[in-house]
Formats: C-alpha cells, sequence, structure tokens
C-alpha cells in the first residue's frame, strides 16, 4: 500500500470511485454492510474515545474494544453464517 491509494482522487480510501471499479458487487455490498456497521455504531457513541494507531505499545481505549467486539457481533460472525 503507497500513501495514497487512489491516483485519481489521491483518497485513502478511494472516494472517486475509481479504486473501487474492480471489486466486485458481493465485496461491494459487504463494504456498504461494514460503513453502515461503523456509522451506527458512532451514532450510538458519539463521545467514543479511539487509540490513534493500532501499533503495539500503544493502550487501546475501552471504545476501541467495544468497538470490535461490536463488530464482530454484527459483522464479522454474519460473515461466517453463509455469506460470501
Ligand atoms: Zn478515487
Amino acid at each position: 500500500m503507497s500513501l495514497s491509494d487512489c491516483e485519481i482522487c489521491w483518497g485513502t480510501p478511494c472516494s472517486c470511485g475509481w479504486e473501487w471499479k474492480t471489486y466486485t458487487t458481493d465485496c461491494l455490498r459487504r463494504n456498504i454492510e461494514m460503513f453502515n456497521l461503523v456509522i451506527r455504531f458512532k451514532e450510538e457513541n458519539p463521545n467514543a474515545i479511539f487509540s490513534p494507531t493500532w501499533k503495539i505499545g500503544v493502550p487501546r481505549t475501552e471504545d476501541d474494544k467495544k468497538f470490535l467486539d461490536y463488530m464482530n457481533k454484527c459483522f464479522f460472525k454474519k460473515e461466517k453464517n453463509g455469506r460470501t
């Protein structure tokens, strides 16, 4: 991965659509679902505090753990249960 994902808009992730053109529609739908869950978490936890990075040695916050638990429960388990 380079400094920027998209050579057109330079966004990381791409915000103009160019970098998404080769993804399958299933993959794009999973990404939409993932983003909807992230939005829901953020709306339900507007004051969440996240650690600035996931690097080793940086302490995790309670909201980091809460977020990952939420995503595991809502998204990744659904993925395992038959979605491709
Ligand atoms: Zn782009």
